[in-house]
Formats: structure tokens, sequence, C-alpha cells
């Protein structure tokens, strides 16, 4: 099963498409993760779009489909969960000559929950799982459960940077949704409360698949 996982930053896209991928055995395809490994590695790829994601900007789409095509033509046949792409109308369709997809799911999580969401959140430097220090603690402060790895915060999970991904989001995703929606792809899931565990919300889109 190809799977897209659409919603505003810090809705919950990145855990919820790794404990997914636990429990359909396909791989998680984050876009954003792609992106801070050519920028760990400094790679020119890398240098070019440092300053994009450290300001909470768009890559260019030729630049982030670069990045993906990589990913996308290793073997996916038995489906795959994708996260952070496609979040533009353009994206969604150069998605559509690379792969087809069977269901987006759609979070819709107010501003309040993604701004308290993501000013606690810390990621592992070495495998990307992702905490929170307010509900989703890790045993250990600062290192990770899977791997012992180190936990840090994101550069464009401050205040300043975390509006200016809510304002970009608000611009261009509408599109994307109506695209989905139109071709009846597209299942809403709303989540409004912080206390939520990630577990059942998992749940909730399982039931939706
Ligand atoms: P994320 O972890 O999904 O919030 O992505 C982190 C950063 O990577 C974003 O703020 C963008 O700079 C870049 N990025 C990730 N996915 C995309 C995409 N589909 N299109 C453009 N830029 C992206």
């Amino acid at each position: 099963m190809k799977i897209v996982i659409f919603g505003p930053p810090g809705s919950g896209k990145g855990t919820y498409a790794s404990l997914l991928k636990n429990r359909l055995g396909i791989p998680h395809i984050s876009s954003g993760d792609l992106v801070r490994e050519e920028i760990r590695k400094e790679t020119n790829l890398g240098k070019e779009i440092e300053k994009y994601s450290d300001a909470g900007e768009l890559v260019p789409n030729e630049v982030i489909a670069e990045i993906l095509k990589k990913r996308l033509t290793q073997d996916l046949s038995r489906g795959f969960i994708l996260e952070g792409y496609p979040r533009t109308i353009e994206q969604a369709k150069q998605l559509d000559n690379v792969a087809k997809i069977d269901v987006v799911i759609n979070l819709n999580v107010p501003d309040r929950v993604i701004v308290e969401r993501l000013s606690t959140r810390v990621q592992c430097k070495s495998c990307g799982s992702i905490y929170n220090e307010r509900t989703l603690k890790p045993r250990i402060v600062g290192k990770c459960d899977k791997c012992g790895g180190e936990l840090f915060k994101r550069a464009d999970d401050q205040p300043k940077v975390i509006l200016e991904r809510l304002k970009i989001y608000k611009e261009t995703s509408t599109p994307v949704i109506d695209y989905y929606r139109m071709r009846k792809l597209l299942r809403d899931i709303t989540n409004d409360n912080t206390d939520v565990s990630p577990e059942s919300v998992t749940d909730r889109i399982m039931k939706l698949l």
C-alpha cells in the first residue's frame, strides 16, 4: 500500500508514519529527514538547501524532487509511507509520475496544539526517532530509547520559524487537499488535544486504510 501522510508541521506526521511503519512492515520515507541528511553530510545539494530548511521555507520543487527520486526509485514494491511530500500541488502532480498513491491521510490539528508540540519536540541524531519533552518522554533525558543516540532540538522548531512554517502550510496546502479529495483518496483525521497518545491516533489511521 502506498500511503501519504499530509498535515501541517507538528501535526504528528513523522510520529504516526513511524508507528505505521512498524505495524504495516513497509518503509517510512520522510522528505524532511532526507533534507536533513543531505545537510548533515554537507553534500553540494545539502549546502544549497540549508538556508531554506533553517528559515522554515520550502526547498525548491526541482531540488526536493531530485532528493526524493533517489529514494523512490529503490525497491518499494510492497508500498511505503511517504511523509512531508507532496507539500504543493506541483509536487502532488510530480508524484503521480513516480507512484500510484492509494490513500492520503490528512491530519487536522489546531495551531495552538502545533506550537505547543513543536516547542517541546526533540529528535534522535542517529535514527531520527521523535520524542516530546512533555507527552512522549525518552526513558533517559537526552538519549534515544531505541539506539541510545543523542536527542536534539531542530533549528526550525523555534517559535518564530514555527509561525513561518505554519504560514507557508496555509498558503500551499489547500490545492493539495482538494486534488486528493477530488480523487477520493483523502481520509481526514482531526486531533485537537495534546494529551491523546500517538498509538491511539495510529489506531484511528489504521481503520481508515
Ligand atoms: P519537515 O521535517 O517535513 O518539517 O521538513 C523540514 C524542512 O525540509 C522543511 O521546512 C523544508 O525546508 C524541507 N522540506 C521537506 N519536505 C519538503 C517538500 N516536500 N518540499 C519542500 N521542502 C521540503
